[in-house]
C-alpha cells in the first residue's frame, strides 16, 4: 500500500555556498522524490532560533542558529511514499564521518555542523516545518 508523505528538506549554507544544490536536487529526483515547492532564502538568526527551538537547551544551539542564518539556503517540499523516513535514509547520519557510503551527508558533508542537508525527523515535525517555511 502506498503511503505518500511530504517532508521538509533544507540544503544548508555550506552546500549552497559550494553550488551543490542542482546535484543534490538530482539526488532527490533519482531517489524517487518529487520537489513540490522550492525557494532559496536567507533567514535571520531569530528565524533560525524559532526553527530550531527544540534544540534550545543543547550546547550547540547558538552555533547551529548562527550557522543556518550565515548564508542562503534552499528549502524544499519533497514528496514520495514514506518521504520522511526515506529522506532520513538518503541523508545519512548527522555526523558525516559516521554516514554510510552513498548518503548525502557522506558525499557532501564537511563536519557535524556543516552537514549539507536538513530533513524532518517525523511526520508530525514535517508538518510543523513545512508550515514554518511555506505557509506564512
Ligand atoms: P539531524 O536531525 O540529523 O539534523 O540532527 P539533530 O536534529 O540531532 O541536530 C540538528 C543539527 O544540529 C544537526 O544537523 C547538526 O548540524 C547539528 N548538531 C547536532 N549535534 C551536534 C553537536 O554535537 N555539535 C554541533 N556543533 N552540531 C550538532
Amino acid at each position: 500500500m502506498s503511503n505518500i508523505q511530504q517532508t521538509l528538506s533544507i540544503i544548508k549554507p555550506d552546500a549552497v555556498e559550494r553550488n551543490l544544490q542542482d546535484q543534490i536536487k538530482k539526488d532527490f529526483k533519482n531517489n524517487g522524490f518529487e520537489i513540490i515547492k522550492e525557494k532559496k532564502i536567507h533567514i535571520s538568526k531569530e528565524e533560525a532560533e524559532r526553527f530550531y527551538k527544540v534544540h534550545e537547551t543543547k550546547p550547540f544551539y547558538n552555533d547551529l542558529c548562527a550557522y543556518l542564518s550565515s548564508g542562503p539556503i534552499v528549502v524544499m517540499t519533497l514528496e514520495r511514499d514514506n518521504a520522511v523516513m526515506e529522506n532520513r535514509k538518503l541523508m545519512g547520519a548527522t555526523n558525516p564521518t559516521e554516514a554510510e557510503d552513498g548518503t548525502l551527508r557522506k558525499k557532501y558533508g564537511i563536519s557535524i555542523d556543516k552537514n549539507s542537508v536538513h530533513g524532518s525527523d517525523s511526520l508530525e515535525n514535517a508538518k510543523i516545518e513545512l508550515d514554518f517555511f511555506f505557509n506564512n
